[in-house]
C-alpha cells in the first residue's frame, strides 16, 4: 500500500495552498524514503503555480529544494542508510543509460529527465514535490548533505546552489578571476558566496545597492548600481565572467562591454525577450554569451561538499506552512533575504 504524507498543495490555478494527505509510492528496490525537514521556495515554484510558464497540472505540490533525513531504504540501496542527512533537488529520475546520463548531466537526459514536480515519471505518474513531510525517490537522485551545513541552510543549495556553482566552475571563476554577479537575490547571494570561496574577485551589479553590506559580508569586493550610467564606463573591460542571475530583460551590449577579451556572460535566468546584440560585440574580443541549467547529480554532490568545506549555506528566513502564499508575493517583490524555507513540521497544524 502506498503511504500518505501531509503536504501543501494548490488544487487549481489561482487558488491558495492547502494542507492535504499526499500519496507517495511504495519503496522500489533502489528507493529511499526521506522525512523532509525543510523545503526552500524557489522562484520556479512560483512561476509554475502561477502558470507563468504555460499550463500546470493541478493539484500540485511544488518544491525542489528538499532537505531531510532518510527513514527507510529499499533492498538494493547502497549509497544511503537510515538516519543519513540528505537532499533532493530538481530531478528525481532519468534513463541512466544515454550519453548525457553517463556523463553525469542527467538534466539533459536524452529520454527526458523527470523533474521533482509537475513532471510525468516513467511510470506515467505526475511527480509531486517537497512542500511535504516525506518523499520517496531513487537513491541516484538523493544527495548527501555533509555535516557542517545545517539542513535548513542546505535546502536552497539543491537548486539555487547548483544553478550558480555549475556555471561558475565551468567558466573559470577560480583564483584571481574577476567575476561579476548580476542580481542579489536567492541565486545571486549564493553566486557571490560560492565565487568568492572559489578564489574569484567578486563584484555585485544590481539596480539597488541596499544589500551592499550583505554582499561584502559574503565576499564581494564591490557592489555597484546598474542604474548609474557611470558604472558601465567605470567597469568597461573588467570581468572574465559575468554570472547573470536576473530574469529581467537587460541591455546585453552594455554588459558585454564589461567583459575582458575572451570573457563570457552566462545566464541562468529566463528573460522573456530575445537578446538584442550585434555580432560584432562578440567578435571584437572573442566574447561569449552562454546559458546554464542547474547541474547534474555528480556536480550537485561536489557543490554540497564544496559548500560544507567552505562553510557556505544559503541565507534563509524560516516560515511555517500557513505563510507560503504570503511568501510567494514577497519573493516576487524581492522582499526576502535571501531564501524562504518552509518548516514542513507545520504542515496541517
Ligand atoms: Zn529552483
Ligand atoms: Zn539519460
Amino acid at each position: 500500500m502506498p503511504t500518505t504524507t501531509p503536504a501543501l498543495s494548490v488544487p487549481a490555478a489561482g487558488k491558495p495552498f492547502g494542507a492535504i494527505e499526499l500519496e507517495r509510492r511504495d519503496l522500489r528496490d533502489d528507493d529511499v524514503r526521506i522525512d523532509i525537514k525543510w523545503a526552500g521556495i524557489c522562484h520556479s515554484d512560483i512561476h509554475t503555480i502561477r502558470e507563468e510558464w504555460g499550463l500546470t497540472p493541478f493539484p500540485l505540490t511544488p518544491g525542489h529544494e528538499i532537505a531531510g533525513i532518510v527513514t527507510e531504504v529499499g533492498p538494493a540501496v547502497t549509497r544511503h542508510k537510515v538516519g543519513d542527512r540528505v537532499g533532493i533537488g530538481c530531478m528525481v529520475d532519468s534513463c541512466g543509460e544515454c550519453e548525457q546520463c553517463k556523463n553525469g548531466n542527467e538534466q539533459y537526459c536524452e529520454k527526458g529527465a523527470v523533474f521533482t514536480y509537475a513532471s510525468e515519471g516513467y511510470d506515467g505518474e505526475l511527480t509531486q514535490g517537497g512542500y511535504a513531510q516525506a518523499i520517496v525517490a531513487s537513491e541516484r537522485f538523493v544527495l548527501s548533505i555533509p555535516e557542517g551545513i545545517e539542513l535548513d541552510e542546505a535546502a536552497p543549495l539543491l537548486c539555487a546552489g547548483i544553478t550558480t556553482y555549475a556555471p561558475l566552475k565551468r567558466w573559470g571563476a577560480d583564483k584571481g578571476a574577476k567575476v561579476a554577479v548580476v542580481g542579489m537575490g536567492g541565486l545571486g547571494h549564493l553566486g557571490v558566496k560560492i565565487a568568492a570561496a572559489m578564489g574569484a574577485e567578486v563584484t555585485v551589479l544590481s539596480r539597488s545597492t541596499d544589500k551592499s553590506a550583505d554582499a561584502k559580508s559574503y565576499g564581494a569586493v564591490d557592489h555597484l548600481s546598474t542604474k548609474d550610467e557611470k558604472t558601465f564606463d567605470k567597469l568597461a573591460g573588467t570581468f572574465d565572467l559575468i554570472l547573470n542571475t536576473v530574469s529581467a530583460d537587460l541591455p546585453m551590449e552594455d554588459y558585454l562591454r564589461l567583459l575582458k577579451p575572451f570573457g563570457a556572460m552566462v545566464n541562468v535566468g529566463l528573460p522573456t525577450k530575445p537578446y538584442s546584440i550585434t555580432p560584432g560585440s562578440l567578435v571584437h574580443g572573442d566574447k561569449a554569451i552562454a546559458g546554464s541549467l542547474i547541474g547534474g547529480i555528480p556536480a550537485t554532490q561536489e557543490m554540497l561538499d564544496f559548500c560544507a568545506e567552505h562553510g557556505i549555506g544559503a541565507t534563509i528566513e524560516r516560515i511555517s506552512a500557513d505563510e507560503v502564499d504570503d511568501a510567494y508575493d514577497k519573493v516576487v517583490a524581492g522582499d526576502v533575504r535571501y531564501r524562504y524555507v518552509i518548516d514542513t513540521a507545520t504542515i496541517g497544524k
